[in-house]
Order: C-alpha cells, then structure tokens, then sequence
C-alpha cells in the first residue's frame, strides 16, 4: 500500500473520515475551518479513485465511458486534510485506533464510512454469475454482451442456444436498471447489424419476493414493469433461483438458457462493521442515534451504508447516496459544535433527513421517480433522474464528461460495441 502524502500514521489525527465515497466525500466537502489544520484530519481509502456506482449500468452497455465516471481521491484532502492509501483490517474502540499495514492509526473522533459489500450467491451458484458492483464488473458485463452479439451475428457454425439470453437475478433498482439497458442496448445493435442474429435477444429478470423494488412504493413496481415490458424484458417474480450451471439458470419451473448471467440481489455490511458493538440489522448494518454515533461510543459515527438511521416518521433508511450525501455535512456541523464544546441537546441538535424520495432508471428514455411529493415516470423522470445524478457528482469534471457522453450517444454510438456487422 503506498501513502499519497506523507503523514504520521502512528500519531493519526484528532478525525479520522474512514472511506471516501457518499459519505465521506460530502463530509470533507464542508470540513470546518478548524479541521483544516494540519494534524487535524486525515482520510483513509483502500482506493485510489473513486467511482460513481449509480452510473455503472450505463458504463456496462457503452454509454457513458468508464473514465467519466471515476475520479481521484487524493484531491478531496487538496489542502484540508492528509489522505493515506490503504485498508482498515479492524478498530480497536477500547485503544481509539485503526489497524492498518501501516501500522495503527488513533484518532480522538472516528467517521466510519466504508458502505457496503455485494451479497453473494450461495457457493452453489457463485461459480456461475457475475456480480454487478464495481466498475471492472461493469466493463466485465460489456465486454461479454458485446462478444455474446458478435458470434451470434457473425457468419461460421450456429452459437450455441441462449448466446443472447442475459438473465438477470435480483429485482432490486440495480436489476431492474441493467435489465432496461440491456434490452434498450439490443434494440440498438439490432437497428444497426446487416446481419440477423439466429434467435431473438432475451433479457429475463428475475426475482424472489412479489413484486419488484420491495423496499419502495408499490408506485415503483407497476410503472417499472410496465416499461420493462414494453422494452421486452420478461420479469419472472416468485422465483428464487436455487440452481445455475455454465450454460443457464433455473428460473422458476423453467430452465433457461443464457450465456450471459448476472447477480444483482442485495448487500450488506462489510466485516469491519459487524464486528462492532451494538445492534445491528439483518445485513449487518450498526444501528446509530439521533447523532449518527454508536450507542456506546459517543466519539464514533456510523454513515452512509454502513449504519442505520431511524427516521422518526419514516423508519429505518434504506443503503441510498441520497442518505449518505445528507450526513456528511451534518457530521461536520456536528464536529465544528463539540470541537466548540457543546454538550447538551440545544447545542447539538440531532441529525433529521429531509427524505427527497428515489428516482429509478428504466433505459435511455425513460424512469420513475417519487421525489419530494411528485410521482412523475416516462421522459421527465428520466430527466430529473440525470439531473440528480450529476448533482451527485463530486466533480464538475465527471459532470461535464458524463453530461457529453449523453449529448454524443447518438452521434458517436456505444463504447464497445462498434463496428457492428
Ligand atoms: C450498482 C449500484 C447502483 C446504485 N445506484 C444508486 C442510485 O441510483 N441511487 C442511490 O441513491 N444509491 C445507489 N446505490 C447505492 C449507493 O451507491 C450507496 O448507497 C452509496 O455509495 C453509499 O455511500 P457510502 O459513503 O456509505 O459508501 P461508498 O460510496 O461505497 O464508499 C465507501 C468507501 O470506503 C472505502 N472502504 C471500504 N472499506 C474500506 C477499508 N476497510 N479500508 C479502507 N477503505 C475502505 C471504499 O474504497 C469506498 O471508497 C447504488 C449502488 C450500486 C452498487
């Protein structure tokens, strides 16, 4: 692992900001004067760039490029605070300090931040899907769909059946974004091949439970599937798959065929997490109070995916950047206040989310969105949907890049996928 800058790893810093992604990147973002200062705050990352995950299903059918949506860490500190590049294996809460191969790090307040990792599928599947996660998964899936299309389209011996069968496992937003990608990236590649592949493209998607999107309103499901529908997709619900070989996927009662498979069903909390004391939920997520922090550890904050949040009227919050990009700042309202010596309630109000709603993708033309009190779907869903998604960006360079994938995807055509014969 090698440090960015050098920085006394054994001292630590009076903050240590603990993963730079929604959370701790909103959080460094509004550092207060006060912990600007050398010595003052010090983030740790295990990476060097971060990327902008909500984005990768378009990364994944060529169009956005994958640089668009990456960008260095180093700069966030640019001045505020030190960056060491390496990975936090354990937190010795008694000792105040992380365990690095650096050595330790101790730290007086501690901002954890590191999100989540994917769920796996059982061992009995995971030989047979591909995660959908992290950006290398994303140019994994293009590079597969767009080798899937030119054998099938290529002349020579017939591919074998199912060559254009994507299945899709999860009916989370994450399956249900690649899924109307997928299905509007064949529709592309079949308006623009001279050549007819020997089957008809499937996109399948496939879920356990009843309906898709389970964790938001049912608004969500019907217009999704109803747009899925129209763009082709089979959605197969009830159906929780038990057995995948190298060539499909059991799929309800069906055995299917697919070369291409994906798993996009859940996450959870990584190790270092559920290591911790207290309560924590079915994913491993730790349950924090009104100030974000751990129960019994007052100098500790648990954001973003790593912790759960209780709304009073709502309940316990979703993983969603939309909840970690509201912490950071407020952890570093909340810093500036007890480095000032507040102390009772008055003096550090809690922590309240203003709950802005959710907006799905649902392909290129469209998506559904219920956000702050307007249900909207179709065209001007998809429009907002882009807009709150470069005001996520932590750049105005990714937003600019990413802004003119969009503009030239029409002119230029899809990363990857081009010649096509
Ligand atoms: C494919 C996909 C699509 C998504 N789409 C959406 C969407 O459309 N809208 C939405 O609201 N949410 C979406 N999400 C969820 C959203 O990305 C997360 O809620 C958000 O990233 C959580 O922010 P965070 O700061 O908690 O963690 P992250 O953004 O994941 O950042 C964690 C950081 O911690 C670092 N880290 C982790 N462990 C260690 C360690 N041990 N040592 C050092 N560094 C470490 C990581 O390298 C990373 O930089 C999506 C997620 C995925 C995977």
């Amino acid at each position: 692992m090698r440090m960015t800058r050098s920085v006394s790893v054994r001292r630590g810093a009076r903050v240590v900001v603990l993963g730079a992604g929604f959370a701790g990147a909103s959080l460094l973002r509004h550092l207060p004067p006060v912990l600007r200062r050398p010595g003052e705050t010090l983030l740790i990352d295990r990476r060097e760039e971060y990327t902008f995950v909500p984005l990768i299903h378009e990364v994944a059918v060529g169009r956005v490029h994958p640089r668009s949506v990456s960008s260095p860490i180093a700069p966030l500190c640019a001045g505020a605070c030190e960056f060491l590049h390496s990975e936090v294996s354990g937190i010795d809460l008694a000792q105040k300090t992380l365990e690095t191969p650096e050595g330790p790090v101790g730290y007086e307040y501690l901002v954890l931040s590191p999100g989540s990792v994917e769920a796996e599928p059982g061992p009995l599947l995971q030989d047979y899907f591909q995660p959908f996660w992290t950006l290398d998964d994303a140019l994994r899936l293009r590079g597969a769909l767009s080798d899937a299309w030119r054998r099938a389209t290529s002349p020579g011996p017939p591919p074998p059946p199912g060559i254009l069968t994507v299945a899709i496992v999860g009916g989370g937003a994450t399956g249900v974004e690649v899924a109307a990608e997928v299905a509007a990236l064949f529709d592309y590649l079949g308006k623009r091949s001279h050549r007819r592949p020997p089957e008809e493209p499937r996109v399948v998607l496939i879920e356990g439970t009843h309906r898709l999107m389970d964790w938001l309103d049912p608004y969500f499901d019907r217009v999704a599937r109803k747009t899925l529908s129209g763009l082709g997709v089979e959605v197969r619900l009830n159906s929780p798959v038990e057995k995948a070989s190298a060539d499909g996927v059991l799929a309800g009662k069906d055995w299917l065929k697919s070369a291409t498979r994906v798993w996009t069903a859940g996450v959870e909390a990584p190790p270092l997490v559920r290591a911790l004391p207290g309560e924590h939920d079915a994913a491993g997520r730790a349950h924090v109070g009104e100030h974000l922090t751990l129960p019994d550890h007052p100098e500790v904050y648990v954001l973003g995916d790593a912790g759960v949040y209780t709304h009073p009227r709502i309940g316990p919050m979703p993983p969603t950047a939309s909840v970690a990009v509201q912490q950071g700042p407020w952890v570093a309202r909340d810093l500036k206040r007890r480095l000032r010596g507040a102390r009772s309630k008055r003096g550090r109000p809690p922590f309240r989310l203003f709950d802005r709603g959710y907006v799905v993708s649902l392909g290129p033309e469209s998506a559904v969105a219920d956000a702050v009190g307007l249900r909207l779907r179709g065209p001007a869903a998809q429009a907002l949907y882009r807009s709150v998604l470069l005001y996520y960006m932590k750049s105005r360079r990714d937003r600019i890049l990413t802004g003119a994938d969009w503009a030239m995807e029409r002119t230029l055509g899809r990363l990857g996928f081009g010649p096509v014969s």
